[in-house]
């Protein structure tokens, strides 16, 4: 069905500014930390009949957005209006009825069937568990299902194993027909498919959807695939829609530069056919601490300043196409955005010469000025850069609880050491021992810098001369020769 037809009739599906976020506990009461924001302000709808492909990098968001819209996972916020009914305030048996009508296809169609029960047992049993028919109904209802989908009735009773990847899909996508839904969600598909298999299983969801008037949201990383059998494309980024437009229309005029540099990344089987691939820089930012303003401003080419600072809002353009972003302004007024881009970056150069580049020396660039910007690392959440600040503080505390009398218990051992040399070399001069250690006159400047015998602690060393010897003793910090209040209390010595 085509894009302009579905903007006539009512929506089957609309999602209103829907917010997934995980909280990230941590530390001894396990408490929140930091969020993952999977998902932030996601809105769409979809038509009846209507197949909207939702495409996007690994870990945008785009199967947290499908897993929640069929409340798999419970939403932190938005609206999911499906037939009109919002599924949030819907009662428990109301929602069950209504999940009839919307089902989903998983990625891998060998762990999504369970290997132990036959195919029959499989597609049965949403129909046992919503009661829909029993006994040899069925059985019949079971071979209808896997008739339409491709595959031999008589293949009821084989298991999961003895199929291939490309059967396997389409049991999963007969399970998901067993209850006649309006709307499935097919997650990445058909991405585990060889790619013949993957056009038959595509061909096959089409003419399903032909026959059936299903409407599908169809997600995938896969932007050749998408543009198979999607009527229009949205394009996510880092947990938001970025662009959203009519199939045919995004692939010959997209205007969101993420979306340009995805399709510059698909190979063109022509080698005469030249062409310019746009490269980002870096990765993808943390979902847990996304940028500011722009969410793409830390890989855009043609990032402003304004970029960094607030979030372009989702810009309607002519012919259902919804962009966000800044360059789309010209575009909405008539204008094309590669023009604009090359304005706007002709304007901040001749800003540049004028203000002689003191802006841009000083860090304050002009408002509109296009810089283009080397991807940024992402900056750490702020409880990263506490429990650093934390264990830096307390590495220093360390250092001063420990090492520093550590270093005066040292100190106190080398003048201990030296005095006694000092006190040998006098006795062997003069053939006695000093009286008081100030006799050792110039000797002491060999070990005390200013020649006064004092410990690290700051009190007078000890010395007393005896018959067969001398006595040598450092006192600590309280000058109590007794105590055993410091670490070099016990230095002690006696020669002879
Ligand atoms: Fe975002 Fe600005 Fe780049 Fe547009 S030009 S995608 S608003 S960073």
């Amino acid at each position: 069905m085509s894009a302009e037809a579905s903007d006539t009739r009512a929506p089957l599906l609309e999602v209103e500014g829907l917010v997934k976020h995980y909280p990230v506990n941590a530390g001894v009461f396990s408490q929140e930390v930091a969020r993952v924001r999977a998902v932030d302000g996601v809105s769409f709808a979809i038509a009846p009949g209507e197949t909207l492909g939702l495409v996007g990098e690994s870990g945008c968001g785009k199967t947290t957005v499908g897993r929640t819209l069929l409340r798999l996972e419970e939403p932190t916020a938005g609206r999911v209006l499906f037939d009109g009914k919002d599924l949030a305030t819907l009662a428990r048996s109301e929602l069950r009825t209504v999940r009839r009508s919307l089902q989903m296809v998983f990625q891998d169609p060998m762990s999504s069937l369970n290997p132990r029960m036959t195919v029959r047992d499989i597609i049965a049993e949403p129909l046992h568990v919503h009661r829909v028919v029993r006994g040899e109904a069925l059985d019949v209802r079971v071979v209808e299902l896997l008739e339409k989908v491709g595959l031999p009735g008589a293949w009821r009773n084989r298991y999961p194993h003895e199929f291939s990847g490309g059967q396997r899909q389409r049991v999963g996508v007969a399970r998901a027909l067993a209850l006649g839904p309006k709307l499935i969600v097919c997650d990445e598909a058909v991405s585990a498919l060889d790619v013949s298999v993957q056009a038959q299983v595509l061909n096959l969801l089409i003419d399903l959807r032909e026959e059936l008037g299903l409407s599908y949201l169809f997600i995938s990383h896969d932007l050749s695939v998408v543009r198979h059998v999607s009527d229009r494309i949205a394009v996510m980024y880092l947990g938001q829609i970025v662009e959203v437009a009519p199939s045919a229309r995004l692939f010959t005029d997209p205007v969101h530069p993420y979306t340009r540099a995805l399709l510059s990344a698909i190979p063109v089987p022509d080698p005469r056919r030249k062409v310019q691939r746009i490269v980002l820089e870096g990765d993808v930012p943390s979902p847990m601490n996304p940028p500011p303003g722009c969410r793409f401003h830390t890989r855009c080419p043609a990032a402003m300043n304004r970029c960094r600072r607030d979030q372009p809002p989702l810009v309607q353009l002519p012919g259902g196409h919804e962009v966000s972003c800044f360059l789309a302004d010209a575009t909405a007024q008539g204008g094309d955005w590669r023009q604009a881009t090359e304005e706007r970056r002709r304007a901040a150069e001749m800003d540049r010469v004028a203000t002689g580049r003191a802006d841009a020396e000083s860090g304050s660039l002009a408002f509109d000025e296009h810089v283009p910007e080397a991807a940024s690392e992402p900056t750490p959440p702020a409880w990263v850069a506490r429990s650093f600040v934390a264990a830096l503080l307390a590495a220093l505390l360390g250092l001063v609880v420990f090492a520093w009398p550590v270093s005066l218990v040292d100190r106190a051992m080398q003048q201990h050491a030296g005095l006694e040399g000092q006190l040998r070399a006098h006795a062997d001069a003069t053939g006695r021992w000093p009286e008081r250690l100030r006799d050792l006159g110039w000797r002491l400047h060999e070990v005390f810098d200013d020649g006064a015998p004092i410990d690290p602690w700051g009190q007078p060393w000890e010395y007393t001369p005896r018959a067969d010897g001398f006595s040598l003793r450092s006192f600590g910090p309280d000058g109590q020769p007794d105590a055993q209040s410091g670490a070099g209390d016990d230095i002690q010595g006696s020669g002879g």
